[in-house]
């Protein structure tokens, strides 16, 4: 069987990619969006057994995206839909909308480590978007508990970077449930990850990160080319700041109202669309 994969997320195209190909599956291609798959697909020859449009519909949710993600349509003809970018914001409000929900997500948190600020210093999102390239040796500095360190390290250290992970809790992803932590952790230690748990980043220096355990307080020193953030985020909330005042119901929803998971930001979303 060959597959095409159709997805925004760099990580999630990865890991799926990975998980056919270990499975025997070849993946003949990659596309950002709709619009990329549909022409991925006639120039690789793969008919396209169904309209994409049905694959993007989802019957929970009253909006279909059109085939080149332009355009929403709701089924409910009461309700007008409009895509807005963030550029063209003025001509959103132009069309006076009755109410305006803010989902504009979370900004990366930075700690007051000293030397946080140094060039070869960037956070898990830097890191997975392509925005900042490792070195080899790679130390992610974990205060989130989640997922962003496991998945970071994952993913550099299937690029041959030698990743540790420091983290101040009992253990790496304590936050993540105990089925799903088994597998990553079998991801991690067959990638030679390294996890030092109970253990705290005191400082940030060129080539390395100088380190304290938590009960001890051992000093210890973790040799890095680059070093990761994973500290989660804060609210972005410029555009809500920006809207105050502007529309007659403003509303907030997911990592903009509070840097949480996923499912509460979809649950945020449900919510307020049907309070409205
Ligand atoms: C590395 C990492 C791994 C994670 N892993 C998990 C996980 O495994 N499970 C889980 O439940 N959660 C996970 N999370 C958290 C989860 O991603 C967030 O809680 C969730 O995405 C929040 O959804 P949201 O819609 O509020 O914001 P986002 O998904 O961040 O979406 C906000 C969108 O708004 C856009 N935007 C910002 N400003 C503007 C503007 N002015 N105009 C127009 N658009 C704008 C942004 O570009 C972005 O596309 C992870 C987070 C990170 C960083």
């Amino acid at each position: 069987m060959k597959i095409l994969i159709a997805d925004d997320h760099a990580l999630f195209r990865d890991s799926l990619r990975s998980l056919l190909e270990a499975h025997g599956i070849e993946v003949v291609g990659e596309a950002k969006n709709g619009r990329e798959a549909v022409e991925l697909a006639r120039r690789l020859n793969i008919p396209v057994a169904t309209d994409l449009r049905g694959l993007i519909e989802d019957p929970r949710l009253d909006l279909v995206i059109d085939d080149r993600l332009t355009a929403v349509r709701g089924r409910r003809p009461e309700i007008e839909y409009d895509l807005v970018t963030v550029n063209d914001l003025s001509a959103g409000l132009a069309q006076r909308p009755d109410a305006v929900i803010v989902a504009t997500g979370a900004t990366q948190r930075l700690p007051d480590i000293p030397g946080v600020k140094l060039p070869h210093v960037s956070t898990t999102v830097d890191m997975l978007m392509g925005r900042t390239a490792p070195g080899r040796r790679v130390v992610i500095v974990d205060e989130e508990g989640y997922f962003a360190a496991p998945t970071t390290a994952d993913f550099l250290a299937e690029r041959g970077a030698q990743v540790t992970i420091v983290c101040r809790y009992f253990m790496v992803g304590e936050d993540i449930d105990e089925g799903t932590r088994s597998d990553l952790y079998a991801r991690l230690f067959s990638r030679g990850v390294t996890l030092q748990p109970m253990t705290r980043a005191i400082e940030i220096l060129p080539h390395c990160v100088r380190t304290r355990h938590t009960f001890s307080n051992a000093e210890g020193v973790v040799e890095a080319d680059s070093v990761v953030i994973a500290f989660g985020g804060k609210a972005d909330d410029a555009l809500l700041r920006e809207l105050e005042g502007k529309v007659a119901e403003l509303k907030v929803i997911g990592d903009a109202y509070s840097p949480r998971r996923v499912h509460d930001a979809i649950l945020d979303g449900t919510r307020v669309a049907r309070a409205l």
